[in-house]
């Protein structure tokens, strides 16, 4: 998916087509609860895409297992797949959110205490994903 290629539709759509949880978390910005999402201790091969657009995300083969109960990777599918913006909603602890840079999902978090080679973890809701698996 190019970068003109925006997936744009009104709160109101995104509601009728996703689940309530997948609203929640993807539209409104919210967090499922650790340990709770399918693809927590997923270990198919495969791409992860958007649940919103279907853009490829992260690849199974940067998943790694973080202990802290949501998939996590240590690199995007493409550096243009996602973007970052700077999240202060806690205070004191300014966090950098990650968002699908074609629809703008609200994906999860990265933090910089991921493995090698990157350093990175990308902290990702399961809800906010599909896995379709490698044939
Ligand atoms: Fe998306």
């Amino acid at each position: 998916m190019s970068e003109n290629n925006k997936v744009v539709k009104s709160e109101q759509e995104w509601q009728k087509e996703l689940t309530p949880e997948q609203y929640e978390v993807c539209r409104r910005k919210g967090t499922e609860m650790p340990f709770s999402g399918r693809y927590n201790k997923c270990k198919d091969a495969g791409m992860y895409r958007c649940a919103c657009c279907g853009q490829p995300l992260f690849s199974s083969a940067s998943k790694f297992d973080s202990g802290t109960g949501w998939p996590s990777f240590f690199e995007p599918e493409r550096a243009a797949a996602v973007r970052t913006e700077v999240d202060d909603s806690l205070f004191g602890r300014p966090r950098t959110e990650v968002l699908c840079s074609a629809c703008d999902a609200h994906l999860g978090h990265v933090f910089p205490d991921g493995p090698a080679p990157t350093g990175l973890r990308y902290c990702i809701n399961s809800v906010a994903l599909y896995l379709e698996k490698d044939q």
